[in-house]
């Protein structure tokens, strides 16, 4: 990887080898989220997320299958968002809002 620091993660999915690790990783766990065991809408996260290791980003390990709705909970918790519950239309407003520091 050369050039600047790039943060958020999205050149991971915009990889050639990405599609391939996800189903590998999805194949792994099952088909089912390793949280709640669902099959239904999932998505592959990675354990320590790409903008803290860019270098493990294509790292199978740090992969895991999580459906949607553990996944945007645990995206919640690591952008220190209090617990809201399952109303997703407070959850929508709040993501319209600036998030305070
Ligand atoms: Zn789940």
């Amino acid at each position: 990887m050369s050039g600047r620091f790039k943060r958020y993660g999205r050149w991971v999915y915009r990889d050639p080898r990405w599609p391939a690790l996800r189903i590998a990783a999805k194949r792994r766990d099952g088909w089912a989220c390793i949280q709640c065991g669902s099959k239904h809408r999932l998505e592959v996260d990675h354990i320590v997320p790409v903008r803290d290791a860019p270098e493990r980003a294509f790292d199978l390990e740090n992969l895991q299958t999580l459906c949607c709705s553990c996944h945007a909970r645990k995206t919640k918790k690591e952008a220190n968002l209090p617990e809201l519950g399952p109303d997703r239309v407070k959850w929508r407003e709040l993501l319209n809002r600036p998030l305070p520091n």
